[in-house]
């Protein structure tokens, strides 16, 4: 079993559609460890999305990402990272495929609904940002 982070971003949080893509998340085998709801605020979502500080989104991506309420989400499932991806489609909703949460979900590039962690080694340093070791370990089976 591996564990990963979804984030379901503000556009998806506002328009009603965080129950409609966890139940997504559950039909397609993740088991849900832990999730909460907050706002971040803009120190971190900097914090969070460094990686990207050099990119030209990365203002309007940090302004957009602390405009509301998120939800973070522990998810388990073998292969949880890849099948997380694929489950979530491209970047872009444009050339997500057919069926993907981004397909269903994202209005935009940059409103696209839902992170995913993109490497196991991420996906620990992202779970960390928003749970416990310890609250992920009292999740388990
Ligand atoms: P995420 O990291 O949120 O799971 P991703 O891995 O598919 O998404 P990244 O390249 O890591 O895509 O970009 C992080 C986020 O920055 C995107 O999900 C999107 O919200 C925003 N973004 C990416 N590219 C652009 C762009 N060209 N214009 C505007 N926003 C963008
Ligand atoms: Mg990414």
């Amino acid at each position: 079993m591996e564990t990963t982070l979804a984030i379901i971003k503000p556009d998806a949080v506002a328009a009603g559609d965080a129950g409609n893509i966890l139940a997504h998340l559950e039909r397609e085998g993740f088991e849900i460890l832990a999730i909460t709801k907050l706002r971040l605020g803009e120190t971190q979502a900097r914090a969070f999305y460094e990686v990207h500080r050099e990119r030209p989104f990365y203002d309007s991506l940090v302004e957009f990402m602390t405009s509301g309420a998120v939800m973070p989400v522990a998810l388990e499932r073998d292969n949880a990272v890849k099948r997380l991806r694929e489950v979530m489609g491209a970047t872009n909703p444009q050339e997500a495929a057919v069926g993907t949460i981004r397909s269903l979900y994202a209005t935009s590039i940059e409103k696209n609904a839902i992170h995913g962690s993109d490497s196991p080694e991420n996906a620990a340093i992202e779970l960390g940002f928003f749970f416990s070791r310890a609250e992920l370990l009292a999740a388990g089976r």
